[in-house]
Protein backbone atom coordinates (compact mmCIF):
# COMPACT_ATOMS: atom_id res chain seq x y z
CA UNK A 1 0.00 0.00 0.00
CA UNK A 2 1.02 3.75 -0.75
CA UNK A 3 0.92 6.22 2.60
CA UNK A 4 0.78 9.83 2.73
CA UNK A 5 3.76 10.50 4.67
CA UNK A 6 4.27 12.67 7.10
CA UNK A 7 0.63 12.07 8.65
CA UNK A 8 -0.78 14.75 10.15
CA UNK A 9 -2.46 14.41 13.32
CA UNK A 10 -3.62 17.88 13.09
CA UNK A 11 -7.49 18.69 13.65
CA UNK A 12 -7.91 14.73 13.18
CA UNK A 13 -9.75 13.01 15.69
CA UNK A 14 -7.82 10.69 17.49
CA UNK A 15 -8.61 7.64 19.97
CA UNK A 16 -6.55 7.02 22.58
CA UNK A 17 -7.88 3.37 23.57
CA UNK A 18 -6.56 2.14 27.05
CA UNK A 19 -5.93 5.56 28.50
CA UNK A 20 -6.11 4.79 31.73
CA UNK A 21 -3.29 2.62 31.42
CA UNK A 22 0.68 4.12 31.62
CA UNK A 23 1.29 4.72 28.11
CA UNK A 24 -2.25 5.67 27.19
CA UNK A 25 -2.15 8.53 29.75
CA UNK A 26 1.45 9.45 28.59
CA UNK A 27 0.15 9.65 24.50
CA UNK A 28 -2.97 11.77 26.25
CA UNK A 29 -0.69 14.11 27.53
CA UNK A 30 1.78 13.88 24.70
CA UNK A 31 -1.17 14.77 22.10
CA UNK A 32 -2.02 18.35 23.73
CA UNK A 33 0.74 19.42 22.28
CA UNK A 34 -0.64 18.09 18.54
CA UNK A 35 -3.95 20.26 18.01
CA UNK A 36 -5.66 17.48 17.41
CA UNK A 37 -8.80 15.91 18.93
CA UNK A 38 -8.54 13.81 21.58
CA UNK A 39 -10.85 11.14 21.74
CA UNK A 40 -11.23 8.54 25.19
CA UNK A 41 -13.55 6.04 26.37
CA UNK A 42 -13.87 4.30 29.58
CA UNK A 43 -14.38 0.59 30.08
CA UNK A 44 -17.88 0.39 31.19
CA UNK A 45 -19.09 2.44 28.05
CA UNK A 46 -17.61 0.12 25.60
CA UNK A 47 -15.90 -2.85 26.51
CA UNK A 48 -13.32 -3.78 24.12
CA UNK A 49 -13.65 -7.00 24.36
CA UNK A 50 -16.92 -7.15 22.81
CA UNK A 51 -17.03 -6.76 18.96
CA UNK A 52 -20.61 -5.30 19.34
CA UNK A 53 -19.68 -2.29 21.34
CA UNK A 54 -16.52 -1.80 20.23
CA UNK A 55 -18.05 -1.06 16.61
CA UNK A 56 -21.31 1.02 18.18
CA UNK A 57 -18.44 2.92 20.03
CA UNK A 58 -16.35 3.92 16.34
CA UNK A 59 -19.74 4.51 14.27
CA UNK A 60 -20.56 7.18 16.85
CA UNK A 61 -17.65 8.59 17.21
CA UNK A 62 -15.79 8.39 13.78
CA UNK A 63 -11.79 8.76 15.20
CA UNK A 64 -9.69 9.30 12.10
CA UNK A 65 -6.70 8.02 14.15
CA UNK A 66 -6.35 5.16 16.71
CA UNK A 67 -3.91 4.81 19.12
CA UNK A 68 -4.07 1.02 20.58
CA UNK A 69 -2.34 1.12 23.86
CA UNK A 70 -5.44 -0.77 25.50
CA UNK A 71 -4.36 -4.45 27.23
CA UNK A 72 -4.45 -6.77 29.92
CA UNK A 73 -1.22 -6.33 31.26
CA UNK A 74 0.30 -7.79 34.78
CA UNK A 75 3.72 -9.27 35.98
CA UNK A 76 4.51 -12.91 35.79
CA UNK A 77 2.52 -13.64 38.61
CA UNK A 78 -0.51 -12.18 37.15
CA UNK A 79 0.13 -13.83 33.84
CA UNK A 80 1.04 -17.23 34.61
CA UNK A 81 -1.42 -17.73 37.01
CA UNK A 82 -5.18 -16.10 34.80
CA UNK A 83 -3.53 -17.29 31.01
CA UNK A 84 -7.33 -17.38 29.57
CA UNK A 85 -7.53 -13.72 30.64
CA UNK A 86 -4.43 -12.71 29.19
CA UNK A 87 -5.19 -14.33 25.68
CA UNK A 88 -8.50 -14.04 25.37
CA UNK A 89 -8.98 -10.32 26.52
CA UNK A 90 -5.72 -9.47 24.74
CA UNK A 91 -6.64 -11.27 21.72
CA UNK A 92 -10.41 -9.93 21.67
CA UNK A 93 -9.20 -6.09 22.23
CA UNK A 94 -6.69 -6.67 19.06
CA UNK A 95 -9.10 -8.00 16.47
CA UNK A 96 -12.29 -6.15 17.52
CA UNK A 97 -10.76 -2.52 17.43
CA UNK A 98 -8.34 -3.44 14.02
CA UNK A 99 -11.72 -4.79 12.43
CA UNK A 100 -13.74 -2.02 13.97
CA UNK A 101 -11.07 0.71 12.09
CA UNK A 102 -10.93 -1.57 9.01
CA UNK A 103 -15.35 -1.17 8.67
CA UNK A 104 -15.37 2.43 10.10
CA UNK A 105 -12.37 3.88 7.89
CA UNK A 106 -9.66 5.12 10.05
CA UNK A 107 -6.96 6.12 8.35
CA UNK A 108 -4.18 5.50 10.51
CA UNK A 109 -3.65 2.69 13.61
CA UNK A 110 -0.64 2.00 15.74
CA UNK A 111 -1.01 -1.27 17.41
CA UNK A 112 1.22 -1.46 20.56
CA UNK A 113 3.06 -5.15 21.20
CA UNK A 114 5.63 -5.69 23.88
CA UNK A 115 9.03 -7.01 23.53
CA UNK A 116 7.86 -10.16 25.36
CA UNK A 117 6.69 -10.97 21.44
CA UNK A 118 10.31 -12.25 20.99
CA UNK A 119 11.89 -15.85 21.70
CA UNK A 120 13.33 -16.29 25.12
CA UNK A 121 16.58 -16.81 23.41
CA UNK A 122 16.52 -13.99 20.96
CA UNK A 123 19.81 -12.69 20.48
CA UNK A 124 20.62 -9.37 22.16
CA UNK A 125 20.43 -6.59 21.34
CA UNK A 126 16.85 -8.04 20.07
CA UNK A 127 16.38 -7.40 16.50
CA UNK A 128 12.63 -6.98 14.97
CA UNK A 129 13.37 -9.83 12.94
CA UNK A 130 13.64 -12.28 15.61
CA UNK A 131 10.00 -12.25 15.83
CA UNK A 132 8.67 -16.32 15.59
CA UNK A 133 12.03 -17.26 15.19
CA UNK A 134 12.29 -19.55 18.59
CA UNK A 135 9.69 -20.29 21.45
CA UNK A 136 8.57 -17.72 23.80
CA UNK A 137 9.34 -17.45 27.18
CA UNK A 138 6.37 -19.69 28.81
CA UNK A 139 5.29 -17.67 31.70
CA UNK A 140 4.12 -14.81 29.55
CA UNK A 141 3.38 -16.96 26.36
CA UNK A 142 0.01 -16.02 26.55
CA UNK A 143 -0.04 -12.17 26.24
CA UNK A 144 2.66 -12.69 24.15
CA UNK A 145 0.95 -14.57 21.94
CA UNK A 146 -2.10 -12.23 21.89
CA UNK A 147 0.36 -9.08 21.05
CA UNK A 148 1.92 -11.14 17.82
CA UNK A 149 -1.73 -12.21 16.63
CA UNK A 150 -2.17 -8.34 16.76
CA UNK A 151 0.82 -7.55 14.69
CA UNK A 152 -0.16 -10.32 12.24
CA UNK A 153 -3.54 -8.52 11.72
CA UNK A 154 -1.90 -5.41 11.36
CA UNK A 155 0.01 -6.81 8.62
CA UNK A 156 -2.76 -8.64 6.84
CA UNK A 157 -5.15 -5.57 6.94
CA UNK A 158 -2.31 -3.73 5.26
CA UNK A 159 -1.75 -6.88 2.23
CA UNK A 160 -5.41 -7.65 1.54
CA UNK A 161 -7.37 -4.11 2.75
CA UNK A 162 -4.77 -1.55 2.23
CA UNK A 163 -5.26 -0.04 5.67
CA UNK A 164 -2.41 2.18 7.19
CA UNK A 165 -1.87 0.44 10.27
CA UNK A 166 1.28 -0.10 11.57
CA UNK A 167 2.93 -1.88 15.18
CA UNK A 168 4.99 -0.67 18.00
CA UNK A 169 7.23 -2.82 20.30
CA UNK A 170 8.05 -0.97 23.40
CA UNK A 171 10.87 -1.96 25.66
CA UNK A 172 10.24 -1.79 29.77
CA UNK A 173 8.52 1.45 30.67
CA UNK A 174 8.28 3.41 33.65
CA UNK A 175 6.88 6.62 34.40
CA UNK A 176 3.99 8.39 36.65
CA UNK A 177 0.90 6.31 36.95
CA UNK A 178 3.26 2.87 36.77
CA UNK A 179 1.57 0.01 38.64
CA UNK A 180 3.46 0.04 42.31
CA UNK A 181 2.16 -3.12 44.00
CA UNK A 182 4.72 -4.99 45.11
CA UNK A 183 3.25 -7.92 44.45
CA UNK A 184 2.47 -7.38 40.89
CA UNK A 185 4.64 -4.70 39.44
CA UNK A 186 8.14 -4.01 37.81
CA UNK A 187 11.04 -3.67 39.23
CA UNK A 188 11.70 -0.08 38.86
CA UNK A 189 8.02 1.15 40.41
CA UNK A 190 8.95 -1.16 43.09
CA UNK A 191 12.41 -0.16 43.77
CA UNK A 192 11.05 3.31 44.01
CA UNK A 193 7.93 1.98 46.36
CA UNK A 194 10.28 0.02 48.44
CA UNK A 195 12.90 2.81 48.86
CA UNK A 196 10.32 6.00 49.69
CA UNK A 197 9.20 3.54 52.13
CA UNK A 198 12.95 3.31 53.81
CA UNK A 199 13.04 6.98 54.16
CA UNK A 200 9.68 7.30 55.00
CA UNK A 201 10.01 5.22 58.09
CA UNK A 202 14.10 5.05 59.23
CA UNK A 203 14.58 1.24 57.82
CA UNK A 204 18.57 0.76 57.55
CA UNK A 205 18.18 -1.43 54.82
CA UNK A 206 16.22 -2.52 51.29
CA UNK A 207 15.65 -5.70 50.03
CA UNK A 208 16.29 -6.19 46.26
CA UNK A 209 15.42 -9.47 44.56
CA UNK A 210 17.43 -12.12 42.82
CA UNK A 211 21.32 -11.52 42.56
CA UNK A 212 21.40 -7.53 40.99
CA UNK A 213 23.48 -8.84 38.09
CA UNK A 214 20.74 -8.88 35.39
CA UNK A 215 20.55 -5.94 33.13
CA UNK A 216 17.54 -4.54 31.58
CA UNK A 217 16.74 -1.16 29.43
CA UNK A 218 14.35 0.89 30.61
CA UNK A 219 12.48 3.84 28.55
CA UNK A 220 10.88 6.72 30.31
CA UNK A 221 6.69 6.41 29.00
CA UNK A 222 6.71 10.26 28.18
CA UNK A 223 9.98 9.48 25.66
CA UNK A 224 7.78 6.06 24.35
CA UNK A 225 4.38 8.42 23.46
CA UNK A 226 7.05 10.93 22.02
CA UNK A 227 8.04 8.23 20.20
CA UNK A 228 4.63 6.68 19.19
CA UNK A 229 3.59 9.93 18.16
CA UNK A 230 6.64 10.22 16.04
CA UNK A 231 5.78 6.85 14.09
CA UNK A 232 2.48 7.74 13.53
CA UNK A 233 3.16 10.87 11.66
CA UNK A 234 6.52 9.57 9.69
CA UNK A 235 6.03 5.70 9.51
CA UNK A 236 4.27 3.43 7.05
CA UNK A 237 5.08 -0.32 6.58
CA UNK A 238 4.55 -3.50 7.49
CA UNK A 239 7.82 -4.37 9.86
CA UNK A 240 7.19 -3.94 13.46
CA UNK A 241 9.26 -1.25 15.05
CA UNK A 242 11.21 -1.21 18.40
CA UNK A 243 10.33 1.42 20.69
CA UNK A 244 13.86 1.56 23.40
CA UNK A 245 16.67 3.58 24.77
CA UNK A 246 19.05 1.48 23.59
CA UNK A 247 20.80 1.02 26.95
CA UNK A 248 20.72 -1.14 29.85
CA UNK A 249 21.77 -0.93 33.33
CA UNK A 250 21.77 -3.79 36.01
CA UNK A 251 19.65 -4.03 38.71
CA UNK A 252 22.12 -3.75 41.34
CA UNK A 253 23.07 -0.27 39.58
CA UNK A 254 19.57 0.66 38.99
CA UNK A 255 18.70 0.15 42.70
CA UNK A 256 22.32 2.18 43.89
CA UNK A 257 20.10 4.88 41.38
CA UNK A 258 17.04 4.92 42.77
CA UNK A 259 19.11 4.81 46.24
CA UNK A 260 20.66 8.54 45.26
CA UNK A 261 17.89 9.75 44.15
CA UNK A 262 16.01 8.91 47.41
CA UNK A 263 18.55 10.19 49.99
CA UNK A 264 18.52 6.63 51.15
CA UNK A 265 21.74 6.22 52.76
CA UNK A 266 21.42 2.36 54.28
CA UNK A 267 22.29 -0.87 52.23
CA UNK A 268 20.97 -2.34 49.88
CA UNK A 269 20.05 -6.54 50.67
CA UNK A 270 19.99 -8.82 48.01
CA UNK A 271 17.85 -11.69 48.14
CA UNK A 272 18.80 -15.08 46.02
CA UNK A 273 15.58 -16.77 46.76
CA UNK A 274 13.88 -14.55 44.42
CA UNK A 275 14.08 -15.22 40.33
CA UNK A 276 16.82 -13.43 38.40
CA UNK A 277 14.77 -14.02 35.25
CA UNK A 278 16.10 -13.57 31.96
CA UNK A 279 19.82 -12.41 32.65
CA UNK A 280 19.63 -9.48 29.91
CA UNK A 281 16.77 -7.86 27.71
CA UNK A 282 17.79 -5.02 25.39
CA UNK A 283 15.94 -3.99 21.89
CA UNK A 284 17.94 -3.43 19.07
CA UNK A 285 16.28 0.41 18.03
CA UNK A 286 18.18 1.24 14.55
CA UNK A 287 14.94 1.27 12.77
CA UNK A 288 13.67 3.90 14.98
CA UNK A 289 16.77 5.84 14.98
CA UNK A 290 17.22 5.84 11.55
CA UNK A 291 13.64 7.43 11.41
CA UNK A 292 15.46 10.14 13.36
CA UNK A 293 13.93 9.84 16.89
CA UNK A 294 16.20 9.56 20.18
CA UNK A 295 14.85 9.67 23.64
CA UNK A 296 15.67 12.76 25.67
CA UNK A 297 15.04 11.93 29.52
CA UNK A 298 17.84 10.63 31.22
CA UNK A 299 17.37 7.52 33.07
CA UNK A 300 18.33 9.51 36.74
CA UNK A 301 16.31 12.49 35.65
CA UNK A 302 12.95 10.32 34.89
CA UNK A 303 13.62 8.48 38.18
CA UNK A 304 13.74 11.08 39.91
CA UNK A 305 10.70 12.85 38.22
CA UNK A 306 8.75 9.27 39.02
CA UNK A 307 9.62 9.21 42.69
CA UNK A 308 8.31 12.36 43.05
CA UNK A 309 4.98 11.75 41.92
CA UNK A 310 4.77 8.38 43.80
CA UNK A 311 5.80 10.19 47.04
CA UNK A 312 2.40 12.64 45.83
CA UNK A 313 0.53 9.83 44.77
CA UNK A 314 1.40 6.67 46.56
CA UNK A 315 -2.10 5.57 48.28
CA UNK A 316 -3.93 5.16 45.25
CA UNK A 317 -0.62 4.57 42.74
CA UNK A 318 -0.68 1.10 45.39
CA UNK A 319 -3.73 0.01 44.56
CA UNK A 320 -3.75 0.39 41.11
CA UNK A 321 -2.77 -3.16 38.84
CA UNK A 322 -3.76 -5.77 36.40
CA UNK A 323 -5.02 -2.90 33.98
CA UNK A 324 -4.20 -1.21 31.22
CA UNK A 325 -0.91 -1.06 29.57
P1 LIG B 1 11.46 -8.97 33.94
O1 LIG B 1 12.19 -7.83 33.27
O2 LIG B 1 10.42 -9.59 33.08
O3 LIG B 1 12.43 -9.99 34.48
O4 LIG B 1 10.62 -8.39 35.16
P2 LIG B 1 10.89 -7.52 36.45
O5 LIG B 1 10.95 -6.05 36.10
O6 LIG B 1 9.83 -7.93 37.43
O7 LIG B 1 12.30 -7.96 37.05
C1 LIG B 1 13.54 -7.53 36.53
C2 LIG B 1 14.68 -7.94 37.46
O8 LIG B 1 14.64 -7.12 38.63
C3 LIG B 1 14.65 -9.39 37.93
O9 LIG B 1 15.97 -9.87 37.95
C4 LIG B 1 14.11 -9.26 39.36
O10 LIG B 1 14.52 -10.31 40.19
C5 LIG B 1 14.79 -7.94 39.77
N1 LIG B 1 14.18 -7.30 40.95
C6 LIG B 1 14.88 -6.85 42.03
N2 LIG B 1 14.04 -6.37 42.96
C7 LIG B 1 12.79 -6.49 42.46
C8 LIG B 1 11.50 -6.17 42.98
O11 LIG B 1 11.34 -5.69 44.09
N3 LIG B 1 10.42 -6.42 42.16
C9 LIG B 1 10.58 -6.95 40.91
N4 LIG B 1 9.49 -7.15 40.15
N5 LIG B 1 11.79 -7.31 40.42
C10 LIG B 1 12.88 -7.08 41.18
Amino acid sequence: MQANLPYALRNKRVWVAGHRGLVGAALVRRLAAEQCEVLTVGRTECDLRRAVAVEAWMDANRPQAVFVAAARVGGIYANDSRPADFLYDNLMIAANVIEAARRTGVEKLLFLGSTCIYPRLAKQPMNENALLTGPLEPTNQWYALAKIAGIKLVQAYRRQHGCDFISAMPTNLYGPGDNFDLRSSHVLPALIAKTHDAVACGAKTVEVWGSGRPLREFLHVDDCADALVHLMKTYSSEDIVNVGSGQEISIADLAALVCRVAGFRGALVFDPSKPDGTPRKLVDVARLTALGWRPRIALEDGIAQTYRWYAEHRLSARKRHLEAV
